[in-house]
Protein backbone atom coordinates (compact mmCIF):
# COMPACT_ATOMS: atom_id res chain seq x y z
CA UNK A 1 0.00 0.00 0.00
CA UNK A 2 1.12 3.10 -1.57
CA UNK A 3 1.15 6.73 0.78
CA UNK A 4 -1.04 8.74 -1.33
CA UNK A 5 -1.32 12.62 -0.28
CA UNK A 6 -4.80 12.78 -1.68
CA UNK A 7 -5.99 10.03 0.56
CA UNK A 8 -4.23 11.70 3.72
CA UNK A 9 -5.97 14.43 3.00
CA UNK A 10 -9.25 12.99 2.99
CA UNK A 11 -8.34 11.21 6.35
CA UNK A 12 -7.75 14.62 7.44
CA UNK A 13 -10.77 16.13 6.67
CA UNK A 14 -13.08 12.93 7.23
CA UNK A 15 -10.92 12.99 10.93
CA UNK A 16 -11.78 16.85 11.93
CA UNK A 17 -15.70 16.36 10.38
CA UNK A 18 -15.95 12.81 12.93
CA UNK A 19 -14.13 14.31 15.54
CA UNK A 20 -15.74 18.02 15.62
CA UNK A 21 -19.28 16.56 15.22
CA UNK A 22 -18.81 13.41 17.89
CA UNK A 23 -17.91 16.73 20.65
CA UNK A 24 -20.29 19.51 19.08
CA UNK A 25 -22.71 16.71 19.33
CA UNK A 26 -21.73 15.13 22.80
CA UNK A 27 -20.79 18.01 24.80
CA UNK A 28 -23.86 20.43 23.04
CA UNK A 29 -26.24 18.01 24.10
CA UNK A 30 -24.90 17.12 27.65
CA UNK A 31 -24.60 21.49 27.95
CA UNK A 32 -28.54 21.86 26.52
CA UNK A 33 -29.83 19.49 29.48
CA UNK A 34 -27.94 20.45 32.08
CA UNK A 35 -26.44 23.65 31.89
CA UNK A 36 -29.83 24.93 30.32
CA UNK A 37 -32.61 23.15 30.48
CA UNK A 38 -32.47 21.00 33.87
CA UNK A 39 -30.12 23.32 36.00
CA UNK A 40 -32.60 24.57 38.48
CA UNK A 41 -34.55 21.02 38.68
CA UNK A 42 -31.08 19.30 39.10
CA UNK A 43 -29.62 22.45 41.55
CA UNK A 44 -28.68 20.27 44.34
CA UNK A 45 -26.70 17.39 42.27
CA UNK A 46 -24.72 20.80 41.16
CA UNK A 47 -20.80 19.46 42.68
CA UNK A 48 -19.63 23.02 43.55
CA UNK A 49 -22.42 24.95 45.32
CA UNK A 50 -20.00 28.01 46.20
CA UNK A 51 -19.41 28.61 42.68
CA UNK A 52 -21.49 29.66 39.93
CA UNK A 53 -20.80 28.51 36.03
CA UNK A 54 -18.08 29.59 34.62
CA UNK A 55 -19.65 30.77 31.62
CA UNK A 56 -16.86 33.25 30.77
CA UNK A 57 -14.76 30.23 29.72
CA UNK A 58 -16.78 28.62 28.05
CA UNK A 59 -15.16 30.32 24.94
CA UNK A 60 -11.89 29.06 25.73
CA UNK A 61 -13.14 25.34 26.16
CA UNK A 62 -14.81 25.57 23.22
CA UNK A 63 -12.00 27.23 21.04
CA UNK A 64 -9.15 25.14 21.98
CA UNK A 65 -11.53 22.04 22.16
CA UNK A 66 -12.27 22.46 18.31
CA UNK A 67 -8.47 22.74 17.82
CA UNK A 68 -7.89 19.20 19.41
CA UNK A 69 -9.97 18.88 16.27
CA UNK A 70 -7.31 19.82 13.95
CA UNK A 71 -4.56 17.52 15.97
CA UNK A 72 -6.51 14.88 15.89
CA UNK A 73 -7.13 14.98 12.04
CA UNK A 74 -2.93 14.95 11.79
CA UNK A 75 -2.89 12.17 14.30
CA UNK A 76 -5.53 10.78 11.44
CA UNK A 77 -2.96 11.13 8.58
CA UNK A 78 -0.07 9.46 10.85
CA UNK A 79 -2.09 6.67 11.30
CA UNK A 80 -2.56 6.15 8.08
CA UNK A 81 0.56 6.61 7.36
CA UNK A 82 1.74 3.59 9.77
CA UNK A 83 -0.77 1.53 7.87
CA UNK A 84 0.57 2.08 4.52
CA UNK A 85 4.19 1.00 6.29
CA UNK A 86 2.28 -2.23 7.30
CA UNK A 87 2.87 -1.35 10.97
CA UNK A 88 -0.35 -1.30 12.10
CA UNK A 89 -2.66 -4.54 13.13
CA UNK A 90 -6.23 -2.81 11.99
CA UNK A 91 -8.76 -5.46 10.27
CA UNK A 92 -11.76 -4.65 8.58
CA UNK A 93 -13.11 -8.51 8.21
CA UNK A 94 -14.93 -9.39 11.16
CA UNK A 95 -14.29 -12.92 10.82
CA UNK A 96 -10.58 -12.66 10.98
CA UNK A 97 -10.47 -12.83 15.13
CA UNK A 98 -14.61 -13.04 15.63
CA UNK A 99 -16.95 -11.79 18.02
CA UNK A 100 -14.99 -12.37 21.18
CA UNK A 101 -11.98 -10.73 20.52
CA UNK A 102 -14.07 -7.80 19.03
CA UNK A 103 -14.92 -7.39 23.04
CA UNK A 104 -12.18 -8.41 24.13
CA UNK A 105 -10.03 -5.92 22.16
CA UNK A 106 -12.02 -3.55 23.42
CA UNK A 107 -11.78 -3.79 26.79
CA UNK A 108 -7.93 -4.25 26.10
CA UNK A 109 -7.60 -0.77 24.42
CA UNK A 110 -9.95 1.02 27.06
CA UNK A 111 -7.44 -0.24 30.10
CA UNK A 112 -4.62 0.52 28.37
CA UNK A 113 -5.97 3.71 27.95
CA UNK A 114 -6.94 4.30 31.40
CA UNK A 115 -3.34 3.64 32.02
CA UNK A 116 -1.77 5.69 29.71
CA UNK A 117 -4.04 8.88 30.43
CA UNK A 118 -3.17 8.20 34.17
CA UNK A 119 0.90 8.50 33.93
CA UNK A 120 1.01 11.19 30.94
CA UNK A 121 -2.01 13.53 32.91
CA UNK A 122 0.93 12.89 36.18
CA UNK A 123 3.79 13.97 33.89
CA UNK A 124 2.07 17.07 32.54
CA UNK A 125 1.37 18.06 36.35
CA UNK A 126 5.27 17.66 36.73
CA UNK A 127 6.40 21.71 36.99
CA UNK A 128 8.27 21.85 33.93
CA UNK A 129 5.33 20.88 31.65
CA UNK A 130 2.42 22.04 33.42
CA UNK A 131 2.71 25.17 31.92
CA UNK A 132 3.44 24.29 28.78
CA UNK A 133 1.25 22.00 27.80
CA UNK A 134 -1.96 21.34 30.30
CA UNK A 135 -2.40 24.85 32.24
CA UNK A 136 -4.69 25.29 29.13
CA UNK A 137 -7.01 22.34 30.33
CA UNK A 138 -6.97 23.63 33.64
CA UNK A 139 -8.41 27.51 32.90
CA UNK A 140 -11.69 26.44 33.70
CA UNK A 141 -11.79 25.31 37.66
CA UNK A 142 -15.62 24.72 37.59
CA UNK A 143 -15.83 23.21 33.77
CA UNK A 144 -18.67 22.94 31.53
CA UNK A 145 -19.00 19.48 28.99
CA UNK A 146 -17.30 21.80 26.21
CA UNK A 147 -13.78 21.39 28.52
CA UNK A 148 -13.91 17.90 27.18
CA UNK A 149 -11.26 18.26 24.66
CA UNK A 150 -9.90 21.89 25.76
CA UNK A 151 -6.08 21.02 25.50
CA UNK A 152 -3.23 22.67 24.29
CA UNK A 153 -1.76 21.69 20.87
CA UNK A 154 0.92 19.51 22.45
CA UNK A 155 -1.30 18.16 24.81
CA UNK A 156 -3.48 17.11 22.54
CA UNK A 157 -0.70 15.40 20.43
CA UNK A 158 -0.18 13.47 23.75
CA UNK A 159 -4.11 12.48 24.21
CA UNK A 160 -4.06 11.37 20.40
CA UNK A 161 -1.16 9.36 21.14
CA UNK A 162 -3.09 6.26 22.29
CA UNK A 163 -4.89 5.44 19.21
CA UNK A 164 -1.26 4.97 16.92
CA UNK A 165 0.14 3.48 20.50
CA UNK A 166 -2.77 0.31 20.91
CA UNK A 167 -2.38 -0.52 16.99
CA UNK A 168 0.91 -1.00 17.15
CA UNK A 169 0.40 -3.43 19.95
CA UNK A 170 -2.32 -5.68 19.29
CA UNK A 171 -5.14 -6.10 16.17
CA UNK A 172 -8.07 -3.56 16.32
CA UNK A 173 -10.80 -3.87 13.81
CA UNK A 174 -11.87 -0.31 12.97
CA UNK A 175 -15.40 -0.31 14.54
CA UNK A 176 -13.79 -1.06 17.52
CA UNK A 177 -11.46 1.76 17.31
CA UNK A 178 -15.16 3.81 16.94
CA UNK A 179 -16.70 2.27 19.79
CA UNK A 180 -13.19 3.13 21.85
CA UNK A 181 -13.85 6.87 21.03
CA UNK A 182 -17.18 6.96 21.35
CA UNK A 183 -16.98 5.47 24.76
CA UNK A 184 -13.94 7.65 25.82
CA UNK A 185 -16.04 10.75 24.62
CA UNK A 186 -18.77 9.78 26.60
CA UNK A 187 -17.06 9.07 29.98
CA UNK A 188 -15.39 12.64 29.31
CA UNK A 189 -18.31 14.60 29.03
CA UNK A 190 -19.46 13.18 32.06
CA UNK A 191 -16.26 14.01 33.86
CA UNK A 192 -16.79 17.61 33.07
CA UNK A 193 -20.46 17.98 33.72
CA UNK A 194 -20.49 20.05 36.69
CA UNK A 195 -23.52 17.54 37.99
CA UNK A 196 -23.28 14.36 39.79
CA UNK A 197 -25.39 12.51 38.48
CA UNK A 198 -23.79 8.77 39.52
CA UNK A 199 -26.35 7.13 42.35
CA UNK A 200 -26.21 7.63 46.15
CA UNK A 201 -24.02 5.34 47.81
CA UNK A 202 -21.89 4.50 44.54
CA UNK A 203 -18.71 4.93 46.28
CA UNK A 204 -20.27 1.97 49.33
CA UNK A 205 -20.30 -0.57 46.84
CA UNK A 206 -17.09 -2.88 46.83
CA UNK A 207 -16.69 -3.37 43.17
CA UNK A 208 -18.03 -0.20 41.20
CA UNK A 209 -16.29 2.30 43.89
CA UNK A 210 -13.31 1.57 41.24
CA UNK A 211 -15.27 3.06 38.41
CA UNK A 212 -14.80 7.53 38.41
CA UNK A 213 -17.41 9.68 38.81
CA UNK A 214 -17.95 13.38 38.11
CA UNK A 215 -16.92 14.24 41.38
CA UNK A 216 -13.51 12.71 41.14
CA UNK A 217 -12.86 14.79 37.82
CA UNK A 218 -14.39 17.79 39.17
CA UNK A 219 -12.42 17.59 42.12
CA UNK A 220 -9.39 17.21 39.85
CA UNK A 221 -10.21 20.86 37.96
CA UNK A 222 -10.63 22.82 41.36
CA UNK A 223 -7.39 21.12 43.35
CA UNK A 224 -4.99 20.09 40.67
CA UNK A 225 -2.89 17.85 42.68
CA UNK A 226 -5.10 15.07 42.95
CA UNK A 227 -7.86 12.10 41.27
CA UNK A 228 -5.58 12.08 37.97
CA UNK A 229 -7.31 8.92 36.68
CA UNK A 230 -10.08 8.72 33.34
CA UNK A 231 -12.12 5.79 33.46
CA UNK A 232 -11.15 3.93 36.43
CA UNK A 233 -10.34 4.41 40.09
CA UNK A 234 -7.11 2.04 40.86
CA UNK A 235 -4.64 3.71 39.87
CA UNK A 236 -5.31 6.76 42.12
CA UNK A 237 -5.34 4.15 44.60
CA UNK A 238 -2.59 2.52 44.22
CA UNK A 239 -0.74 5.32 43.75
CA UNK A 240 -2.12 7.38 46.58
CA UNK A 241 -3.44 10.51 44.85
CA UNK A 242 -6.99 10.71 45.27
CA UNK A 243 -8.09 13.54 46.77
CA UNK A 244 -8.64 12.75 51.28
CA UNK A 245 -12.22 13.89 51.09
CA UNK A 246 -13.49 12.22 47.50
CA UNK A 247 -15.43 9.63 49.13
CA UNK A 248 -16.92 12.68 51.66
CA UNK A 249 -17.34 15.02 48.52
CA UNK A 250 -19.28 12.49 46.67
CA UNK A 251 -21.66 11.11 49.49
CA UNK A 252 -22.46 14.83 50.38
CA UNK A 253 -23.09 16.07 46.97
CA UNK A 254 -25.77 12.83 46.60
CA UNK A 255 -27.15 13.01 49.24
CA UNK A 256 -28.18 16.59 49.43
CA UNK A 257 -31.99 16.90 50.06
CA UNK A 258 -34.03 17.98 47.09
CA UNK A 259 -36.57 19.76 48.04
CA UNK A 260 -35.10 21.80 51.17
CA UNK A 261 -32.62 22.77 48.41
CA UNK A 262 -35.18 24.24 46.17
CA UNK A 263 -36.73 26.27 49.24
CA UNK A 264 -33.40 27.47 49.61
CA UNK A 265 -32.95 28.50 46.03
ZN1 LIG B 1 -4.80 17.84 35.16
ZN1 LIG C 1 -10.67 17.95 32.80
Amino acid sequence: MEFEWNKALLVFGFGMLFFGLRYVVMAGTAFLIFWKFLYNRLHHRWIQQDRVPEKKKILHEIKYSLLTMVIFGMVGIWIYFMKTQGWTQIYTDFHEYGWGYFLLSLVGIILLHDAYFYWTHRAMHHPKLFKHMHLTHHIPTNPSPWAAFAFHPYEAVVEAGIVPLAVLLFPLHTYTIVAFLFYMTFLNVLGHLGFEMFPKRFLDNVVLRYHNTTTHHNMHHRYFHCNYGLYFNWWDRWMGTNHVNYKERFDEVTNRDKEKQMQIG
